[in-house]
């Protein structure tokens, strides 16, 4: 991949880190023995709600929470190694064949693991 297009991926992905970072800082916890691991936070904040009202309120929004902390977290973690690929000088290629992955791919998923052609294997590459 030419230098200058390494160079925006690279800027796009320490950009949505800390973007992600922030989210995820705000609504978890970062796990002290296991840094990939994030703890959703339970202080939800049921504004005009109250007794149990409130209490099925924070239930739906915690476990709602759950659900975002969980997709935040696989994103992160996908970025953090699409970096440490730019670093290795493999970024940009697929795990799986080993070919180019499609800039529009790229453009689209800065953090792809696979070409458009392994897309649907991408969830079982490390
Ligand atoms: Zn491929």
């Amino acid at each position: 991949m030419e230098k200058a297009n390494i160079e925006k991926f690279k800027k796009k992905l320490a950009e949505e880190e800390k973007n992600i970072l922030a989210e995820l800082t705000n609504m978890a916890a970062q796990d002290p023995t296991d840094k990939n691991n994030w703890v959703p936070k339970i202080d939800i904040d049921a504004e005009g709600m109250s007794g149990e009202g409130e209490d099925a309120m924070q239930t739906i929004t915690y476990v709602k929470r759950i659900g975002l902390v969980a997709q935040l977290e696989t994103r992160y973690n996908n970025i953090k190694k699409a970096l440490q690929r730019i670093k290795d000088g493999t970024y940009g290629v697929c795990l799986i064949s080993g070919k180019k992955i499609e800039l529009d791919r790229l453009n689209a998923n800065t953090a792809a693991k696979t070409c458009k052609k392994h897309i649907d294997e991408e969830v079982d590459v490390i």
